[in-house]
């Protein structure tokens, strides 16, 4: 929201402005953060609530700066967004990810997916990123279908013919495209019947409240039976307790992913999970 800033910089505050060279500096940072190796990805399983196992992972970037340590995905991918970045970004996410996924592929289950989030930005017409994606994809020889496409709804609204024949694309390429943190954004509903999609994602306020706000119960119950009356895949975030799986079990939630269940890991962590609990 600040960053409608730079025509009128005499209206912010000394501290304010502070933050803005802040900003700044933290993008110049990251322009060198791909090539200087500070990024990893590091993989949250995401479970069939059913059996308590292994679904597929869900691919969340990590940015280790040299000096200021841990930066979290919440801080600077809108700096990425705001700066053009996102598009290099974005796509050394995918790369990683897809390699990834190859390896796992070969030593754990042959039809195992990795979901990777992503920002509408990527999908906009003044970049050839998913045509890229779908360049690499052929040259390594590697299976389009090993990937779902993460994209929150609230951004959709931007470009929308474009973002929507780009995924459209992708998805014929046998891509999975899914709704990230689905109920937060303005026309959720609208969404779902102009998007082709294979998954929804119940963003975790719902969740976290669901216990507490019969409201909110209400309002997951039928998204799910929403979803599974139109053939969409449901996942619930952000579970962090015995209720919250009991109550989204009893609703017909196939899918969760959450604290409780697993916290995102690193790789080593990730095999040595998928060799002890996978539902393949
Ligand atoms: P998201 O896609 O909604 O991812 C879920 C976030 O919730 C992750 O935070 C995850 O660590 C956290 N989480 C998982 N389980 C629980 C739980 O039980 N309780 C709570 N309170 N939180 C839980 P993280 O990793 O900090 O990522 C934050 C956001 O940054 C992501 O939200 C996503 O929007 C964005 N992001 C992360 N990686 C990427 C990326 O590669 N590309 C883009 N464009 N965005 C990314
Ligand atoms: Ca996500
Ligand atoms: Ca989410
Ligand atoms: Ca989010």
């Amino acid at each position: 929201a600040k960053s409608s800033g730079r025509g009128c910089f005499h209206y912010f505050t000394p501290g304010m402005r502070a933050s803005i060279q802040n900003r700044i500096t933290l993008i110049n940072d990251l322009r060198n953060a791909i090539s200087n190796q500070e990024l990893s990805l590091v993989y949250q399983p995401i479970f069939e609530i059913s059996s308590q196992k292994i679904y597929k992972a869900e691919a969340l970037l990590r940015w280790h700066h040299p000096s200021r340590g841990m930066i979290s995905p919440t801080d600077f991918i809108p700096l990425a967004e705001e700066s053009g970045l996102i598009i290099e970004i974005g796509d050394w996410v995918f790369e990683q990810a897809c390699l990834q996924v190859a390896k796992w592929r070969r030593q754990y289950a042959d039809n195992f997916q990795i979901s990777i989030n992503t920002s509408p930005l990527q999908y906009r017409s003044n970049t050839d990123s998913p045509a890229d994606w779908l360049a690499w994809l052929a040259k390594h020889r590697l299976d389009a279908g090993a990937l779902t496409l993460e994209i929150t709804e609230n951004l959709m609204m931007t470009d929308y013919d474009k973002i929507n024949q780009r995924l459209a694309q992708l998805r014929q390429s046998g891509m999975e495209i899914s709704i990230d943190d689905f109920g937060t954004g303005y026309s959720s509903l609208s969404y779902l019947k102009k998007f082709h999609i294979d998954y929804l994602k119940i963003d975790k306020s719902f969740v976290q409240k669901m216990s507490k706000d019969s409201d909110d119960l209400i309002i997951c119950e039928a998204m799910v039976v929403m979803a599974n009356k139109l053939g969409i895949k449901v996942i619930a975030e952000g579970i962090e307790s015995t209720e919250q799986m009991q109550l989204l079990k009893d609703m017909g939630c196939q899918y969760g992913q959450g604290y409780w269940l697993a916290k995102p890991l690193t790789v080593e962590q990730f095999e040595t999970l998928l060799g002890s609990n996978t539902r393949y």
